[in-house]
């Protein structure tokens, strides 16, 4: 073939299938390389094919004469194709990089606010948008929330609210947010980075070009990660404590703005009411605290702020109510991927039948036993890792029963929701937050969090 091949797209999934789409048109060769040959990758393959983009199903190997590697976050960065680009000095990048690139240079683009940390990205980035529609903007959400930022780049928006994985932005170096926020950093995915250092170096990357860092001042790593930018740049953070000039925070029973106001020093203004975060956590707030935080970095004033929060519909299957029975409230957190997650869902209640278990992903769960610990009436454990659980509750002495549910068919939940009811007195919380992924029985948290529900409503009518 006579035409060299210039641009490589690993992976045919949501990201590649963009990336290969926003490329459509654009002139250059487009190849992409997908493992897997099933009924899914071939629609998708034969609608590439009408834009003229070539899929090369099995092994993928590297074409001849590529100049470009665009990489998926299936994709870990150890995977030899991705090596071998690297070590030919091939760059590789990923679909936001790309999406940057793509959008439009005259100037009229809109603005990104970006944000990410290891939890709670979902719910502030749509707490934002929500702000952002309030003031009456043209906003989305796009990103890692599941809309594809090529996709997004040349729609018609004021601004875009982008939800940045630590994978999206591994590979990623020239974006530059008008603001970027980091909600937390705690241990996930290091099976993917290679280590936390790798992790946090990664997140970091959303600061590199920001106009306006905004960080998370209760939370030391993501402090940490702000600090390099002292200087010559603007730095915001935010405290579920009383705010100092240049911060936001919690005053009394109220969300107030001391660093986008003309007199910092002297002078904070409302924004909102806790009443206004829905649902309410500490948590929560601390996401609404974010938001707000980049709202006002785009100028959006403070009615707007608690419109939008109040306007928020939350996202299932975090810390959703389900139900009351027999005086105790079910829960349903399966979103609490990780122990840092859980952590986060077991410090909103006070007391407490917890639910977990799944796949820990190489996570350490003693911190979490240790803080949850006060707070524990019982514990019922499901799923892959739930012997490194009980161990850690044996270790940290947790005084409470433990029961332990076996198997993996589909009556296990039912059993679970049964033993918990037994654990759990009036005005406790039965609450599911399993510190896990739910792979290894589910197809997702949130099919993990409707067969909890269904097994809460079946203990309703009994
Ligand atoms: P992400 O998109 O980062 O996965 P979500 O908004 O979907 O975040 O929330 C995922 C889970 O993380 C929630 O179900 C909750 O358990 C926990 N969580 C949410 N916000 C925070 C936060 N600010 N700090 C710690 N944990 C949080």
């Amino acid at each position: 073939d006579a035409q060299t091949v210039s641009v490589v797209v690993a992976g045919l999934g949501v990201s590649g299938t963009a990336a290969a789409r926003g490329l459509a048109g654009s002139g250059e060769r487009v190849i992409v390389l997908e493992a897997i040959d099933g009924e899914r990758q071939r629609a998708a393959a034969a609608e590439l094919a009408a834009s003229g983009i070539e899929v090369r199903f099995g092994e993928p190997v590297l074409p001849e004469g590529t100049s470009l590697v665009i990489t998926s976050p299936g994709w870990r960065p150890d995977h030899p194709l991705l090596v071998a680009a690297a070590e030919a000095g091939i760059a590789v990048i990923g679909e936001v990089e790309l999406a940057w690139h793509l959008r439009a240079s005259d100037g009229s683009a809109a603005p990104w606010l970006a944000l990410t940390g290891t939890n709670g990205k979902t719910t502030a980035v749509r707490m934002l948008t929500s702000i952002l529609s309030a003031a009456g903007h043209r906003a989305l959400a796009a990103g890692n929330v599941g809309l594809p930022i090529v996709e997004a780049v040349r729609g018609p928006y004021d601004v875009l609210a982008v939800e940045l994985s630590s994978f999206q932005l591994h590979w990623s170096s020239s974006l530059e947010p008008m603001a970027a926020a980091v909600l937390n950093v705690a241990p996930d995915h290091i099976d993917w980075h290679g280590s936390m250092e790798e992790y946090a170096a990664a997140k970091a990357r959303i600061f590199e070009n920001a106009g306006i860092v905004i960080y998370n001042a209760d939370d030391d790593a993501s402090a940490r990660l702000a600090e390099p930018y002292g200087q010559g740049r603007r730095r915001v953070s935010f405290t579920l404590g009383v705010p100092r000039p240049g911060q936001l925070g919690v005053v009394e029973d109220l969300l107030v703005d001391r660093a986008f106001v003309p007199d910092p020093v002297n002078e904070g203004e409302e924004l909102a009411s806790l009443a206004d975060v829905r649902p309410f956590a500490p948590h929560n707030v601390a996401n609404a605290l974010a938001a707000a935080a980049l709202a006002r970095a785009y100028g959006v004033p403070p009615e707007a702020v608690r419109q939008g929060l109040a306007d928020f519909v939350p996202d299932p299957h975090r810390i959703a109510h389900v139900a009351r029975v027999a005086d105790v409230d079910y829960v349903d957190d399966s979103k609490a991927t990780n122990p840092h997650a859980a952590a986060a869902s077991l410090a909103s209640y006070p007391s407490i039948v917890w639910i977990a278990g799944g796949q820990l992903k190489g996570a350490d769960v003693d911190d979490l036993v240790r803080q949850a610990a006060p707070r524990l009436k019982g514990a019922v454990l499901l799923g892959a890792d739930m012997e490194r659980i009980r161990e850690a509750l044996a270790r940290h002495a947790v005084d409470v029963p433990v029961v332990e549910v076996p198997g993996q068919d589909t009556g296990v939940m039912d059993r679970v929701v049964t033993e918990a009811a037994r654990l759990a007195s009036p005005g406790d919380t039965v609450l599911l937050a399993p510190a896990g992924a739910s792979l290894d029985m589910f197809v997702s948290y949130g099919a993990r969090g409707e067969a909890f529900a269904r097994a809460v409503r079946r203990l309703a009518e009994r």
